[in-house]
């Protein structure tokens, strides 16, 4: 079986910067796992939320109802502080996720660019190199040694990914995104299964007006950016995020 593992920084990107391609693999027979590095508890918009503990229960609730909406069969929230991405330590997260690949064995990895995505959010950008570092660490026995006394194998993966897009928003502060180099055409009943899989985030309905906005000119196409293979090669454009993955 293929498996594919998407790392990002909020409940609601798995949807929303993620959720077509996400569908796409999960109907496709992918074994789909999500990591979200925080519980969202520093957005404006809190529901009926009266404390952080509150908010991140609530938002937690919704991310595992996103995903399952997705077909995603691993998924899970760390409660790493939103918003402080980037004064968590370095050391630890990467630890995190390289204990994640280590156990999840992923063939592909999907997350976001140092650029922070569309929006350029400081989380996202964070999620990205913690994902990207373990990327690279996971299959190395001198990285996180402890975790192969723990009973976990060092894990080579196949493909790593950064979400990009072929524009920018015009009402943020212009990002430098990562060139396009896989574009996934998820198709028009995905995209709107992305939609409605925001739209389980009850708390974060304030941004639905937005979110068929930002999704650009051609919104049943999700864009990648390949960071990083196993084995070397040139940069060629691809339609699938799995193209020549070996199943082992
Ligand atoms: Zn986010």
């Amino acid at each position: 079986m293929l498996r594919l593992l998407c790392v990002t920084a909020h409940p609601d990107d798995e949807a929303g910067a993620f959720g077509g391609t996400l569908a796409l693999y999960a109907d496709r027979g992918v074994e789909i796992s999500v990591v979200c590095l925080t519980a969202g508890t520093a957005a404006k918009n809190r529901g009926a939320a009266r404390t952080d503990e509150e908010l991140a229960a609530l938002r937690t609730a919704e991310f595992k109802a996103s995903c399952q909406f997705l077909g995603v069969t691993n998924c899970e929230v760390l409660n790493y502080p939103d918003s402080k991405l980037d004064r968590a330590s370095f050391h630890e997260v990467v630890g995190d996720l390289v204990a994640r690949i280590r156990k999840l064995r992923p063939h592909v990895v999907i997350t976001f660019g140092t650029d922070g995505g569309l929006t350029g959010h400081l989380d996202h950008a964070m999620a990205g190199a913690f994902a990207t570092q373990a990327f690279q660490w996971a299959p190395r026995p001198d990285r996180y040694p402890e975790q192969l006394e723990q009973g976990f194998n060092p894990h080579r993966a196949q493909k790593l990914y950064w979400v990009t897009a072929d524009f920018l928003l015009p009402d943020r502060m212009p990002t430098a995104p990562p060139p396009v180099t896989a574009r996934i055409e998820v198709g028009a009943e995905r995209f709107e299964k992305k939609i409605q899989a925001f739209m389980k985030h009850q708390t974060q309905s304030p941004l639905f007006v937005r979110l068929r906005k930002n999704l650009g000119r051609m919104p049943t196409q999700e864009m990648f950016h390949l960071a990083a293979t196993r084995e070397p090669r040139d940069a060629k454009l691809e339609s699938d995020l799995f193209a020549g993955v070996i199943e082992d």
